[in-house]
């Protein structure tokens, strides 16, 4: 025989209350973290990990107008900052222009002045470049302080070792 009684009812009354007091316990402790996290994502600590990115978003977030140091709005807003927003759209694209070419001639240079440098020193050809000079032989050499020769090669005449150097030079 069932009892939907008192009891049923005080019992109830009692969950309803600890949970009330449940949820505002819940509450408060998920308020404090969300405080803790918003400080650590916006205070000085966090303002110290994200520098690194900051500094590389700065160069190319800043506003692209002449002579404005302000940071941009970002790609959707042509990288102008509030003050050059509402700059006429040929004004704009001249910037965008001096830009560009700014950057290119910047870049042109660095990778001119890398390049010759890597083909003649260790660059990719390394392995290629440390077998020995001696012609049909597949061994390693010991490097350019052996002129590039193999165990086996670096007795070799001084005129045969030119002449496989040159051939080698002609060969590429
Ligand atoms: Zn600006
Ligand atoms: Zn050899």
């Amino acid at each position: 025989m069932p009892m939907p009684s008192q009891q049923d009812a005080e019992l109830r009354k009692i969950v309803t209350q600890h949970v009330d007091q449940l949820v505002k316990v819940i509450e408060e402790s998920v308020r404090r973290e969300i405080a803790d996290a918003v400080v650590a994502m916006c205070g000085p600590g966090a303002a110290a990990a994200s520098r690194p990115a900051r500094g590389v978003k700065a160069r190319s977030m800043a506003c692209i107008a002449p002579g404005c140091s302000n940071a941009s709005k970002g790609p959707r807003f042509r990288y102008l900052c509030a003050d050059h927003m509402d700059a006429p759209a040929k004004d704009v694209e001249a910037w965008r222009a001096a830009r560009k070419s700014g950057a290119r001639q910047e870049q042109a240079p660095r990778k001119r002045s890398l390049r010759p440098a890597r083909a003649a020193g260790v660059g990719r050809g390394g392995a290629r470049s440390m077998d020995c000079i001696a012609p049909n032989c597949g061994n390693r050499s010991k490097g350019p302080r052996f002129q590039y020769l193999c165990d086996k090669h670096i007795g070799a005449p001084k005129k045969d070792v030119q002449a496989w150097r040159a051939a080698k030079k002609a060969a590429g």
